[in-house]
């Protein structure tokens, strides 16, 4: 993919959303757009950053872990990236994510928040943390069910370096626009519930390249994008 294409699928991305937002009753930019960057090396998020864009995703710590200290230099031509860790969290890295990251979407156990809250550097603000949910449909074997996920947000709320800012969830790939929403019904309705016990949070992260318009639909307010972004994925990447 040509490197002018970044800018343009970012900002037809853009264009899109907003036009789902008026679509579904949603406020005019209410959903975030995630720039997902896994297996794309800092030529693209460069062009990308270009573009506008400043939320990265990553999954893979390892390879993460390379971009941010090239990218987020102090004498880096790309200042003020957030970056977003949405892969499956081994324990062993949960100090790498604690101390590089601003967000990780993909908390699925207690031992994981207890060692993100005491791995979390005591310079850095606390760290923005969704609960991963295992929709029935899904074909990842990461995330809780809607039970656990409300006993998780419930440790997070208590962690005072760790701040709850929402629930995440990838249901199985699924073309149909409406079984697409149903899968990310449940998902909503736990969150406006966590809402009323926890009301600062923000962030329902669900939608990606081929399913965001019915998580738009659905209330999402922060989309994943990879593939419509940056193009094809050429390898899996790394394991973290
Ligand atoms: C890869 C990935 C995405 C982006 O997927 P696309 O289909 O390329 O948009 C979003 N969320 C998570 C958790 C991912 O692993």
């Amino acid at each position: 993919m040509s490197i002018n294409s970044i800018a343009s699928n970012y900002h037809q991305l853009l264009a899109s959303i907003r036009e789902q937002e008026h679509l579904y009753q949603r406020v005019t930019g209410s959903v975030k757009l995630l720039a997902v960057s896994k297996t794309h090396g800092p030529s693209m998020i460069r062009e990308a950053w270009s573009a506008g864009a400043r939320d990265f995703g990553e999954n893979y710590v390892q390879e993460a872990l390379a971009k941010i200290a090239e990218l987020s230099a102090p004498q880096s031509s790309t200042p003020g990236i957030i970056w977003h860790f949405i892969g499956p969290i081994q324990s062993n890295k949960t100090r790498d994510i604690a101390a590089h990251f601003d967000w990780v979407h993909s908390v699925d156990r207690l031992k994981i928040i207890q060692r993100l809250q005491d791995q979390r550097p005591v310079e850095l603000a606390p760290l923005n943390v969704c609960i991963q949910i295992n929709l029935s449909n899904e074909d990842t074997k990461s995330g809780v069910d809607l039970q656990q996920a409300r006993d998780l947000c419930a440790a997070v709320a208590h962690m005072d370096r760790l701040c709850l800012r929402g629930l995440m969830a990838i249901p199985a790939p699924c073309a149909d626009h409406q079984l697409q929403r149903d899968a990310f019904r449940p998902l909503a309705d736990l969150f406006r519930e966590m809402q009323t016990l926890y009301p600062h949070m923000d962030t329902l992260s669900m939608g990606m390249s081929d399913d965001y318009a019915a998580a738009i639909a659905e209330g999402s307010t922060m989309i994943r994008i990879g593939t419509g972004i940056f193009g094809k994925r050429e390898y899996a990447g790394e394991q973290s």
